[in-house]
């Protein structure tokens, strides 16, 4: 598993994660399994929120992690509706206390809202004095409220967690270049658009499917590789089959040539430069 320095702190992360979001629709043992393969298997991040199931992924991984919780990197969100100074302190209590850990590694906001991001970020660094947290983060922000952060707290963000698929490369034309200027690692959220993508029917897929061929390679493999192909930048599929899991971790070792990236990046354009994040 390839794994890169991730935020201002450089701490090694693997390029590849695991996401939960619907974890709790599968079946509660099948769920635990596919968490603990995938941390065997090298997935180490794993990303979680309040959100996910009204607080019943972050219980399922509180059991879960039971005796490995030191080996992974943990990640979780705030809601916005949660994210004023003392929500902020709030909320993360609660996902200690359901995760049954004493810190979290990524603490981050969910998306931006109301709450004015001085008291939201002002809470984070609270939490990371008192060693609830380990580092912060944001997730759907833009290039404008990157800078936003960045201005209020210089050096201190770890990364913006962003939709970033084959047919969504927006992302490429501002956030990520200026997030790796600023040392702040990029994870991309819905590699596979949440299971919909890369259809078989879709344009550009028979070169996704060429290139895996060559590579003695899956296209959901091609795929995870293109997506972490830059400096800064990380993905978290989400799989409860455990040939997913495997499947997705093992694409942690391939890296493609300058050759299949040209291909892949003709197959599926990154196209021209939109305001704002895209959201799923
Ligand atoms: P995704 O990872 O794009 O796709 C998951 C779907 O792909 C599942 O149906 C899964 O099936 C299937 N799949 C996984 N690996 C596969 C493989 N190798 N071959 C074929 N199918 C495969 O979807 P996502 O859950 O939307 O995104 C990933 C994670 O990003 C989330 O779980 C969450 O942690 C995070 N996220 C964050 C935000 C945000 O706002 N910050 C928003 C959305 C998602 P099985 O489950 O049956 O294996």
């Amino acid at each position: 598993m390839r794994a890169r320095p991730f935020g201002p702190d450089r701490l090694n992360v693997p390029v590849i994660g695991f996401g939960t979001w619907h974890l709790e629709l599968t079946d509660r043992n099948a769920a635990i399994e596919a968490i603990y393969r995938a941390v065997e298997a090298g997935m180490t991040h794993i990303d979680t929120a309040e959100l996910y199931g009204g607080g019943e992924v972050e219980n399922l991984l509180g059991f879960a992690l039971e005796g490995i919780r030191e080996r992974v990197f943990l990640a979780s969100k705030v809601l916005p509706e949660h994210a004023s100074f003392e929500g902020v302190l709030n909320a993360c209590e609660r996902s200690l206390t359901r995760l049954r850990t004493n810190y979290i590694d990524l603490y981050m906001l969910h998306w931006a809202g109301d709450h004015p991001l001085e008291d939201t970020i002002r809470a984070f660094e609270t939490l990371v004095d008192s060693g609830q947290v380990r580092m912060w983060g944001v997730s759907n922000f833009d290039e404008e409220l990157m800078r936003e952060v960045v201005r209020i707290a210089p050096g201190r963000c770890a990364c913006n967690q962003v939709l970033y698929h084959l047919r969504e490369r927006n992302i490429e034309h501002g956030v990520i270049p200026f997030c790796v200027e600023n040392d702040i690692a990029v994870v991309g959220y819905s590699p596979f658009g949440s299971g919909r993508f890369p259809a078989e029917t879709a344009p550009g897929y028979d070169v996704l499917a060429d290139v895996a061929r060559a590579r003695g390679a899956t296209p959901h493999q091609v795929a995870l590789a293109f997506l972490t192909r830059l400096d800064g930048t990380f993905t978290i599929p989400k799989a409860a089959r455990l040939d997913h899991v495997w499947e997705n971790a093992r694409a942690g070792d391939l890296k493609l040539a300058p050759e299949e990236l040209r291909r892949l990046d003709e197959a599926f354009p990154r196209g021209p430069r939109r305001p704002g994040i895209a959201m799923l």
